[in-house]
């Protein structure tokens, strides 16, 4: 039976409370739509010592080259005090043309939308290569026991895919007005300034460690890091706490801490980043007499889909679906495209992201619909003349 309709897979889909860990059910579903289509589906179970053990799903059709690909994550954020809900967040309750409930932009509408546009693609006749899903139980944790370890598992096994479209929900007002081409960095940076403790009454026999991190503070906060690239917006630098934690209103401290985080561009690695920061620190360090130490943890580089033949097929095939041609951005958090960069050329293609992670998580049922169009014609397009 050809699937024509992505809103009812969509809502069974959105009806498994798959808050990460959890899979309650969710890859199941998608593995009873997608068998029937004559994808093979191999669960992967991925574990770490100190983590819970999360599901998993890779699907394939077809034998021959090119392999599309289609990524995505069936986990969802936890849904929050469900109470203010207007209706129960794993109801997925349509109102007025909208669909609401965890997961509905963020993404379980996109993996909908694109089985049911790999089905209209396979009623049309042989299918010209193959069709891969890359499907993680672990976006939204801490993305150990996912995607890269899906990929992983496909180098193992042979499974070279060609060109990946993630289906994160990218666009803005309407689906496919906006595609990422790549995205920011994002590295968190600690910082311990190390002074001597003394009596408030004799600071001359101290080493306030507290002007020395706010020097610091002040100095990182008010650099700009680069002007931007053709691609990027500007790197930022953002505090998000600075701590001294000293009940004693007598006492100077030994220490203080801060920690920041920087979205950075693809003018900058991690490596350049803390050049760039110990040096800062050297110099207030000097200046002050402190001890002034750094340790940072990467989440994401920054990468970039180089615009060529494939980010032209993707935007050509939007614009004929929807009559605009979509903007090209980097901008917004990390995604697990960062993972699926080193093996082929990605671009990140789904719904409007506005309500993500929100109460009353919603998209338009028109636009699951026009998402479903998109992805339809463009496998079409790509199996047509697969790009080099
Ligand atoms: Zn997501």
């Amino acid at each position: 039976m050809a699937m024509l309709d992505p809103l009812p897979l969509a809502q069974a889909l959105m009806r498994c409370p798959s808050v990460t860990p959890a899979d309650a059910g969710a890859l199941g579903v998608l593995e009873d739509a997608l068998q029937p289509l004559g994808f093979a589906c191999h669960r992967l179970i991925f574990t770490e010592p100190d983590s819970e053990p999360v599901d998993n799903l890779y699907a394939r059709i077809g034998t021959r080259a090119p392999l599309f690909c289609f990524a995505g994550h069936t986990d969802v954020v936890p849904p929050g005090d469900a109470k203010a809900w207007r209706s129960a967040p794993f109801d997925a309750e349509v109102r007025h043309g909208v669909l609401y409930g965890r997961g509905a932009a963020d993404m379980k509408t996109a993996i909908a939308a694109f089985v049911v546009a790999t089905a209209r693609h396979l009623a049309k006749g042989d299918l010209k290569g193959s069709i891969g899903l890359i499907i993680t139980g672990d976006e939204e944790g801490e993305a150990i026991n996912g995607t890269r370890k899906i990929l992983d598992w496909m180098t193992e096994k042979g499974e070279r895919a060609d060109h990946c479209i993630v289906g994160e929900p990218t666009s803005v007002a309407a689906a496919g007005d906006t595609l990422k081409i790549g995205r920011r960095g994002s590295m968190t940076v600690r910082v311990t300034v190390k002074g001597t403790q003394g009596h408030v009454a004799y600071p001359n026999r101290a080493n306030n460690p507290i002007p020395a991190l706010a020097a610091l503070v002040t100095k990182l906060a008010n650099l700009p890091l680069d002007q931007g690239t053709g691609h990027f917006d500007p790197s930022t630098l953002a505090f998000t706490t600075v701590d001294v934690g000293n009940p004693a209103s007598n006492v100077i401290p030994a220490e203080a801490r801060a920690t920041f985080n920087i979205r950075f561009n693809d003018l900058h690695t991690p490596d350049s980043l803390m050049a760039f920061l110990n040096a800062e620190a050297a110099a207030v360090a000097k200046q002050t007499g402190c001890e002034i130490t750094l340790t940072n943890n990467v989440s994401g580089v920054a990468f970039l889909t180089t615009p060529g033949a494939f980010t032209d097929l993707v935007a050509k095939t939007v614009e004929g679906a929807t009559g605009r041609r979509p903007e090209f951005s980097t901008s917004g958090g990390t995604s697990d495209a960062r993972f699926i960069k080193d093996h082929c050329p990605v671009v990140e293609l789904g719904l409007p992201g506005t309500t993500m992670h929100k109460t009353d998580e919603c998209v338009l049922v028109s636009d699951i619909q026009k998402l479903t169009d998109i992805y339809a014609a463009l496998l079409d397009a790509y199996f047509a003349n697969p790009p080099g």
